[in-house]
């Protein structure tokens, strides 16, 4: 289980892998779009950071939530609203509770997911964050029901977001700006799906 204090930090952990990764982003949205995934995700974790340090949360869904408001607010682009979404739906599960396991954890995921999808419209194998969030929703459950901890399912999550990102280059893109390109996109990997699985993948290591 994981209090205020656990998901503030694992947010700041996700803060310095989007920093980390902040040029590999735009080199992949470069590819297929206009560029700019990697400064749009690190503008808004930045300001996430920021955010956190003016006036820590007492709760995890308050957590959630700061990070909803503010990449919603700083981050422009299709990827602020999608991502500002999903941790809105997931704080909002979360309640006023003040530790999150693994049965919040599942909850807060699934509403991730079925916000993103809300509001951006695609589904699997449209080449979007959704195909990375897809298959990591599903190795969280099947995690969960084999008696995993909070970092367990986190790990299985970001395994499974890996494989989901790296599907996205053999799709044909059909929401965002890369379906502009159709074939021509074919081959390379969807940004916003390689976010999705370090965003994962820095909860997971902090959960550990
Ligand atoms: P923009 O395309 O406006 O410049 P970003 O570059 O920050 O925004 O984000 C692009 C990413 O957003 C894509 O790689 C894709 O994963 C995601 N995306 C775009 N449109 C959608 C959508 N309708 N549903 C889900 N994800 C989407
Ligand atoms: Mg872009
Ligand atoms: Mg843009």
């Amino acid at each position: 289980t994981c209090k205020a204090e656990g998901v503030a930090a694992a947010v700041r952990a996700a803060a310095a892998v989007v920093a980390e990764h902040r040029a590999e982003l735009v080199d992949l949205d470069r590819a297929i779009g206009d560029g700019d995934h990697g400064e749009n995700m690190n503008r808004g974790f930045a300001a996430v950071v920021a955010a956190l340090d003016a006036a820590p949360p007492e709760t995890p869904g308050a957590v959630l939530k700061l990070v909803a408001t503010t990449l919603i607010s700083k981050v422009g682009g299709a990827a602020g609203p999608l991502y500002g979404t999903a941790f809105l739906r997931a704080s909002a599960k979360l309640g006023n509770a003040d530790d999150l396991d693994v049965p919040a954890l599942l909850e807060a995921l699934r509403a991730a997911l079925e916000g993103v999808q809300a509001r951006g419209k695609a589904v699997g194998g449209d080449a979007t964050m959704v195909d990375a969030l897809i298959p990591a929703l599903s190795a969280a459950e099947q995690a969960a029901g084999d008696g995993g901890d909070v970092a367990a399912v986190l790990t299985a999550a970001a395994d499974a977001a890996d494989r989901g990102a790296e599907s996205t280059m053999d799709l044909v893109p059909r929401k965002g700006r890369a379906s502009y390109l159709g074939e021509r996109a074919v081959g390379h990997m969807d940004p916003g799906a390689r976010s999705s699985a370090l965003l994962l993948r820095a909860f997971a290591e902090a959960a550990r």
